[in-house]
């Protein structure tokens, strides 16, 4: 018999666990006709609400329930890196607890397992009822990292996904600090089948991401996947250097030529200031990589569990 291990970041989604659950469950037949065990891993990350309590109360009834409670919110990425970590499965799958990832799916992508392939992705093909700039600007960042990253990083990509046990020790290799799932899936590789669904919006509660909070996601997902910013720094700077070069000559001739009227300090100012703020703007890129090596050596636990059950 196989062992399936569902991964479950919650973060204060009290109302929703027990709907995740009895919505999973309608899989229990699929599941036992293939042969299937099952163990549903909820990993509280530092709610503030009921959650834990409740997915406690479901472990009592349920034995395949388990918990992991995090001592604060340290993001759904680590969530999930704890959920991997702590899965027995050969194979595991992730899906958010507000059913936003259709558990309906599943019988599906175990056909497409069975075709061969090492992974099962989702992508949602409409962004029905999100606001129409937080669209916009995911297009845009994802069109962005298409031509600056060589990982492949697909639009509308959920984090949910099926994976053999090869997939799930291969992201567990990475034990990088910074972790942007969505990257990290892409750069293991594996034979990977995408499936498309309809955006469906969540079930209760709000969504944890405000637009700064994505506009920051984002940034940390070039940072983590792309080291173009910093070729756009040097190529910045060469640039200038050309332009000023060509400009000194033509300065040094024509003050040979005409004398040199003092004249054109407010142009002179601008270029200054110009130049100024493109060099602040090209230390802020190389700052932000010197950050992310800075989290990074100081090998810092990626989360702190509190509970276990
Ligand atoms: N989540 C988490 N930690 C966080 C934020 C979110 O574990 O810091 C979980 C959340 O409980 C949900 C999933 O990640 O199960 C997706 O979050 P959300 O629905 O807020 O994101 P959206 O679907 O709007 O992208
Ligand atoms: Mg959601």
């Amino acid at each position: 018999m196989k062992l399936l291990t569902v991964i479950v970041p919650c973060y204060n989604e009290q109302d929703n666990i027990r709907d995740f659950y009895n919505e999973f469950i309608k899989n229990e037949p699929f599941l036992r006709s293939k042969d299937i065990g099952f163990e549903v891993v909820f990993v509280d990350d530092g709610s503030t609400d009921e959650t834990v309590a409740n997915v406690r109360k479901l472990s009592g009834e349920d034995n395949r329930v388990h918990l992991i409670s995090f001592s604060r919110n340290f993001g759904k990425e680590a969530a999930i890196f704890a959920g991997l970590q702590k899965s027995k499965g050969d194979y595991a799958v992730i899906m958010d607890a507000d059913l936003q990832d259709p558990p309906a799916l599943l019988p599906e992508m175990f056909e497409s397992l069975d075709e061969g392939y090492d992974s099962v992705a989702t992508r949602r093909v409409s962004r029905k009822g999100e606001p129409l700039i937080r669209s916009f600007f995911a297009r845009r960042f994802y069109s962005l990292m298409r031509r600056i990253s060589k990982t492949e990083i697909v639009d509308g990509a959920r984090d949910y996904r099926l994976m053999t046990r090869q997939v799930i020790d291969a992201i567990l290799a990475m034990p990088e600090y910074c972790r942007f799932t969505k990257g990290i899936f892409g750069w293991v590789g594996f034979k990977t089948k995408w499936i498309e669904f309809e955006n469906i919006e969540r079930r209760k509660g709000e969504s944890k991401w405000s637009f700064w909070k994505l506009f920051a996601y984002s940034i940390e997902g070039i940072t983590s996947f792309s080291t173009a910013p910093l070729a756009f720094a040097a190529f910045a700077g060469l640039l200038f250097c050309i332009v000023a070069f060509i400009a000194i000559i033509f300065v040094f001739v024509r003050a040979l030529i005409f004398g040199d009227p003092t004249s054109g300090w407010p142009s002179m100012v601008c270029i200054i200031l110009l130049v100024a703020g493109i060099q602040l703007f090209c230390i802020g890129i190389v700052g932000q990589y010197l950050a992310k090596t800075y989290l990074e050596v100081k090998r810092r636990p990626i989360y702190i569990v509190k509970e276990e059950l």
